[in-house]
């Protein structure tokens, strides 16, 4: 018994001495089927990934991302089916997702960023997310159409097919600096 606590011990030692890294609430919205789990689980194969644990379970999906040589956690909240309570949990930024192929989830995009920026807050870091970009022909909404719009509402826009692992990476990265900028108090 008393080996077992020394060793835990040490270990909590080791833990407390890693700073530890910046944790990050990121909430993803848009319609079902447009590909928000798909996206998000196709982040923790991104090269990007830290040294801290990854989860990726219902309810629970925490990425830590190492970027220019420092390490944050992003969890990724759908508040569909994960509950959060967010009276406690501050929110830092949110993705919005539509997929290309399906016009009307485009316009329920349009009309959550308006919501956003209108009626809940207007200062977070919010990203125009346009999914399953390898379905060419069947493409229903134009790039043009897409950064019109992320542009109106104050938005970064990112196109991605999760199906392909295209452009998730960029993504990732993309949040985190939009994050990282916001809470910057340099930043103009
Ligand atoms: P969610 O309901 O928004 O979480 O959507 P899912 O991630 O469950 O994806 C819904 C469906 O779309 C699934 O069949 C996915 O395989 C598919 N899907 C997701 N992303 C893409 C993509 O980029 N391209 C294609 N072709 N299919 C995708």
């Amino acid at each position: 018994l008393r080996t077992d606590k020394v060793a835990i011990r040490i270990k909590t030692d080791d833990v407390d001495n890693r700073p530890m890294p910046d944790n990050f609430t990121v909430v993803v919205l848009g319609p079902p089927g447009v590909g928000k789990a798909s996206l998000t689980s196709q982040f923790m194969t991104s090269e990007f990934i830290g040294v801290s644990d990854n989860t990726y379970r219902d309810g629970e999906k925490t990425i830590s991302v190492l970027l220019d040589g420092e390490e944050s956690t992003l969890n990724f909240v759908d508040p569909v089916i994960d509950e959060v309570d967010f009276e406690e949990t501050p929110i830092d930024a949110f993705i919005v997702v539509f997929s290309t192929n399906d016009r009307s989830s485009f316009d329920v995009a349009a009309d959550t960023l308006h919501q956003l920026r209108h009626e809940f807050v207007t200062n977070k870091a919010i990203i125009l997310v346009a999914n399953k970009i390898d379905l060419v022909r069947k493409r229903q909404v134009t790039a043009d159409e897409g950064r019109a719009v992320a542009s109106q509402f104050d938005c970064k826009y990112a196109e991605t097919s999760a199906a392909l692992n295209h452009h998730v990476d960029e993504l990732l990265v993309g949040i985190l600096s939009q994050i990282r900028l916001q809470n910057d108090p340099e930043a103009v």
